[in-house]
């Protein structure tokens, strides 16, 4: 019994989608062949595909599993279901209209013409807005769509928005928050259900650590209870006796959103030689 995962063959998502694999612990060996590659330890086969065809190809079952972009999923509304979010490729996909209009929020969009590489979502929304405009799907460079007078308005993938400035565009709504996920075939098996259950754990882990870090630090130990009250660590701190007595070394794992508040804290209740170390991977 074999996992077969889809990612994008080459693109934004390849490399991070490889790279989770192999924070996985998963070996794959790219041969020359980059339509299909084996992993060494673990039972799956790795199928390169374009983003946007992997919810069809899972929805048929030609995979089993695939990453893709939320954006590309909600576009072709396959009948799949995601498994995970992945925390990477993240984007937003956004209205946007030349810079110098006067833009007054969705109403403004009535009667317009939108250029798009994804007609579905921005059906839905205008739907949802109650506006009537009228799309024009294109299937690249949308963002030179208003200059060329294709469009007044244009909805696209944005991350710094460095493009649009570029092309005399401001954006003006975000109808769309994206990230990649790990969408599933609807129909699994028992079998394969057990091996995507293993991936998923290993994913979770390797997700799980990203978000925190390890923090080792020195307390005098007439302050010890106030620096540990400041810790939530996973159970409770290690604490650890320093050869120079009166001094302790206090150990614990920190999450990446409280980060800075929490060390500011531990400064200013008498930590010293605070040491902040990656975490691999974190098993709860
Ligand atoms: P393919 O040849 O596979 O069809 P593509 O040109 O459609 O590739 P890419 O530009 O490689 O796709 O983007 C793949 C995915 O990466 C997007 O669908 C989106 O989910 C994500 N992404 C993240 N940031 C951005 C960004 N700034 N612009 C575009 N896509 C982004
Ligand atoms: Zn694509």
């Amino acid at each position: 019994m074999i996992l077969r995962i889809a990612i994008q063959k080459s693109g934004r998502l390849n490399e991070d989608s490889l790279k989770l694999l192999k924070e996985c612990g998963i070996d794959i060996s790219n041969g020359v062949n980059r339509l299909k590659a084996e992993a060494s330890n673990f039972p799956l086969e790795v199928y390169f595909f374009r983003d946007d065809d992997i919810p069809q190809y899972v929805e048929d079952g030609v995979a089993d599993i695939g990453i893709v972009g939320e954006n590309v999923l909600y576009e072709k509304k396959k009948s799949v279901e995601i498994a995970d979010k992945l925390g990477f490729g993240k984007c937003r996909l956004s209205i946007a209209v030349d810079k110098s209009e006067n833009y007054a929020g969705v109403e403004s969009l009535r009667g317009k013409r939108i250029a798009t590489t994804y007609p579905v979502i921005v059906q839905q929304y205008l739907d949802e807005k109650n506006v009537t405009a009228e799309i024009h799907e294109i299937s690249g460079s949308v963002e030179i769509a208003p200059g060329i007078g294709l469009a007044e308005a244009i909805c696209d993938l944005v991350s710094s928005g460095s493009t649009l400035f570029m092309n005399g565009l401001k954006e003006v709504e975000t109808i769309l928050k994206s990230e990649a996920v790990l969408i599933k075939n609807s129909k699994l098996d028992v079998e394969k259900q057990r091996l995507l259950d293993k991936l998923l754990f290993r994913i979770q882990s390797v997700k799980k650590a990203k978000n925190n870090k390890y923090v080792l630090l020195n307390a005098p130990n007439d302050q010890l209870e106030e620096i540990i009250k400041l810790l939530p660590g996973m159970k409770s701190p290690t604490v650890l006796p320093l050869a120079e007595s009166g001094w302790s070394s206090v150990h614990s794992v920190l999450n990446e959103n409280e980060f800075w508040e929490i060390i500011e804290k531990l400064k200013a209740a008498g930590a010293q030689g605070i040491l902040v170390v990656p975490i691999e991977k974190m098993v709860l």
